[in-house]
């Protein structure tokens, strides 16, 4: 893990609908924080299972991920801000660093207390599979299953423009292929299945 949590969230707006690729951490609530981001009232489409992807997802309507990410969705992923807390409940015995207390920089409010923090289930509306595609109305999104990271780790590809959403699959730091629920083969299978989308390794 990362010593600190952070989370990115893209907002892609199309003619008939929007999607919002992930939902943050949670710690703030987006309908409070980003109230424009509902005025179409957006599909959440998840990357993967992880706290840090999922937080605000229980805040949209309609919510997609992957069919591998549901049941863990559905029970409610490990989530906890404190670093101790949030390695026992994603079963790291040795993170192999020093993890902070806190795992946030920032609290939202003096006030606020992160003992209260904890990601709620999430139910899915559309669970989807490989090659899928999302429509937005004059942009499309295709689904790509690349498990590794996690099981139900998806990306979503705009054919379009050549951009690739990847969620934690790739990304500009070191990529986390030791969880206990990672799975290094099917990670390299999924680096080799779009060897033209990656950085060399
Ligand atoms: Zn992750």
């Amino acid at each position: 893990m990362s010593t600190r949590l952070k989370a990115n969230l893209w907002w892609l707006r199309g003619r008939d609908r929007d999607v919002v690729v992930d939902a943050s951490l949670g710690v703030v609530a987006l309908r409070q924080a980003v109230p424009q981001l509902f005025e179409r009232d957006p599909l959440v489409v998840l990357t993967h299972a992880h706290l840090d992807h999922v937080g605000g997802a229980y805040e949209f309507r309609e919510r997609a991920a992957h069919a591998a990410a549901a049941e863990t969705l559905a029970d409610g992923v490990a989530s906890s801000v404190y670093g101790a807390e949030l390695c026992e409940k994603l079963g790291i015995v040795d993170p192999g660093e020093v993890v902070p207390g806190l795992l946030i920089r920032t609290l939202p409010h003096p006030d606020y207390d992160p003992q209260t923090y904890r990601v709620p289930p999430v139910a899915l509306t559309h669970e989807l599979q490989d090659g899928d595609k999302i429509e937005l109305g004059g942009r499309t999104l295709t689904v790509l299953h690349l498990p590794g990271h996690t099981a139900g780790c998806i990306a979503l590809l705009e054919e379009h423009t050549g951009v690739l959403y990847s969620g934690d699959i790739v990304y500009d730091g070191h990529l986390i292929d030791d969880l206990p629920e990672s799975d290094v083969s099917s990670y390299r299978q999924s680096l080799d299945s779009w060897p033209g989308c990656w950085p060399a390794r």
